[in-house]
């Protein structure tokens, strides 16, 4: 009789998971059933109800979970393990359902017909030259400025993103929040921003380098839309972000490609990096600089592990790569640049290279 909670909820998750296995099984399935329906009424749901709130939806739903599991001892030697159980197993059902299944979404690839392209140490090193020349012009001619204003900005993307996913017939029935935490809420764990499925709402660290705002609030928005997979987030994100007639605001996608590119370019180049990264731009070198004296203002509370643990977490729903997911952002933009290329061939007979 004690123990019911943890009986229903895992008879409950146990229905989760062979939906989430017939999900896998069928694209066309889990389109209907989920993404289109039960996800979109959610989205709709909290959005137009503590979504308009000023406050995250977080400080009102994490109490209010967490007090119904313990919120009365009951008259039962084990109650304390029973809560703990219960509230843990019921996290892992409202994972699913309010989000999770989305693990299961096609491929973008697929859903954008994207070509499949190679990409090799030669492209990222032309690439990263020419993004490194796109940073230098703008920097030189535009005015770059921090956000201000979070909640404009938060709009301004709503609307940009969304015009995005509905030229991808992708719905877009809720007005998905991204919030800003205070500083160190999320960096002490060095994560610039986080979607919680539980609270329907994304949040960025508002600790992190403002010119990151934008590219990170559109980031965890697309989280917010239905997208699990950080590279595709990314990927999204930046085209969001360049449809801006903001220049910071493209600035900041162009700035967080370059440094994915980075990475790579450095690899690949470790001979010659430290003399080519005294010769860049003042200007970049201090955003840069910048950006990492805003996480560094926070100590690192779990350097070991995090990584290991969030590596292991999205394995576990099946996202291969792992980690490494979030730097296939390369491949989605040159698959994507290769698309817009082909199609500016066929439709104007011009090649725009
Ligand atoms: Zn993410």
């Amino acid at each position: 009789m004690n123990w019911n909670r943890i009986k229903v909820g895992g008879i409950t998750l146990g229905i989760v998971l062979i939906f989430n296995w017939i999900f896998s099984k069928s694209p066309i399935i889990f389109d209907y059933l989920y993404f289109k329906s039960i996800f979109q009424a959610f989205r709709g749901l909290h959005d137009f109800t503590l979504g308009f709130l000023p406050i995250p939806s977080l400080y009102i739903i994490a109490p209010v979970f967490i007090g119904y599991f313990f919120y009365k001892k009951k008259d039962f030697k084990y109650w304390i393990l029973e809560s703990i159980g219960a509230c843990l197993i019921w996290i892992v059902v409202f994972f699913y359902i309010t989000w999770g299944f989305n693990y299961q979404q096609p491929h973008i690839g697929k859903m954008l017909n994207l070509p499949s392209v190679k990409v090799d140490s030669v492209y990222i090193s032309q690439t990263f030259r020419d993004q490194t020349k796109i940073l230098d012009s703008m920097l030189t001619n535009l005015t770059i400025e921090a956000p201000t204003d979070i909640i404009k900005l938060e709009n301004e993307t709503r609307i940009l993103q969304e015009d995005l996913l509905t030229k991808w017939k992708i719905p877009t029935i809720g007005r998905v929040r991204v919030r800003s935490l205070f500083g160190g809420s999320l960096l002490h764990i060095r994560t610039s921003g986080i979607y919680i499925p539980h609270a329907f709402e994304g949040h960025l660290d508002s600790g992190i380098y403002p010119l990151q705002y934008p590219f990170t609030l559109a980031h965890e928005m697309a989280h917010g839309y239905g997208f699990t997979d950080e590279s595709v987030c990314n990927f999204v994100s930046y085209l969001t972000c360049l449809k801006s007639s903001n220049p910071t605001v493209r600035f900041s996608a162009e700035l967080a490609y370059w440094r994915y590119l980075v990475g790579y370019y450095k690899y690949f180049h470790r001979e010659v990096w430290k003399e080519e990264y005294q010769n860049l731009n003042p200007k970049l070198k201090y955003h840069l600089d910048e950006i990492s004296n805003h996480v560094e203002r926070y100590k690192d509370w779990m350097p070991k592990y995090r990584d290991v643990i969030y590596d292991k977490y999205l394995k576990s729903h099946g996202v291969k790569a792992g980690i490494r997911s979030y730097n296939q952002m390369i491949l989605l933009i040159a698959a994507y640049r290769q698309m817009e290329d082909t199609t500016s061939v066929s439709t104007e007979g011009d090649n725009h290279q």
